[in-house]
């Protein structure tokens, strides 16, 4: 996963995950050791924020709340072995009635870094993830997409709904740990 994250591809598939996760980067360096939040690794396709001599020596993952759990998906046009052409971390949290709570959503490949879409996590909040009032406040943010936080997020939430009718070609989830 570090080396994935160092590489700071825009596609790169565990970091949309990890971001959504919200974990943290442990650095060693020859300043000593500080802990980055992983979107902050990536700075650009091929940089990231790393000083000479840093490297990574865990990354961190704070424990799920109940009722929560982490979902990554990507399309890809053709086989298995292409890239992202765009992807979703999700990470969510429901209440007793299966309302959601908590999310954080984060997009891939169609940005320059992997983006957190705060946007598109508070389309999720307070629905029980059934499509129709998604479907309307999804269009209604997508339709304030900025250069930041694009419009082509928006397709994205169809994916990442449980009655979706796009094939889920890839998908894992991240197990709550303290370090990974
Ligand atoms: C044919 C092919 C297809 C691929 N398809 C995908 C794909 O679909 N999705 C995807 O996400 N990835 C894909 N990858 C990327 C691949 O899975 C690896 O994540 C990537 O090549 C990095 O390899 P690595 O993890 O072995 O890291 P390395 O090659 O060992 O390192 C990559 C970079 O990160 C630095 N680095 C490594 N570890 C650390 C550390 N702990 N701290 C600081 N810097 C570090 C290295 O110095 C190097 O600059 C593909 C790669 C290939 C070759």
């Amino acid at each position: 996963m570090a080396g994935n994250l160092c590489n700071a591809s825009p596609a790169a598939d565990p970091v949309p995950a990890m971001i959504a996760a919200n974990a943290v980067a442990r650095v060693n360096g020859p300043s000593g050791e500080r802990d980055c939040p992983v979107q902050d690794i990536p700075v650009a396709p091929g940089h990231n924020s790393l000083a000479k001599g840093e490297f990574i020596t865990s990354i961190l993952l704070p424990a799920c709340p109940v009722n929560a759990s982490d979902a990554y998906q990507r399309f890809i046009p053709h086989t298995e072995m292409d890239i992202a052409v765009v992807s979703a971390g999700v990470s969510l949290a429901l209440d007793k009635d299966r309302i959601c709570t908590e999310a954080q959503v984060a997009i891939g490949a169609v940005v320059a870094t992997a983006l957190k879409v705060d946007d598109a996590a508070a389309c999720l909040i307070g629905t029980k993830l059934d499509m129709d009032p998604l479907d309307v406040r999804r269009k209604n943010a997508a339709r304030k997409g900025t250069k930041a936080q694009p419009r082509n997020w928006a397709p994205l939430m169809t994916t990442c709904t449980p009655s979706s009718p796009i094939p889920v070609r890839w998908v894992t989830t991240i197990s709550p740990m303290a370090a990974a």
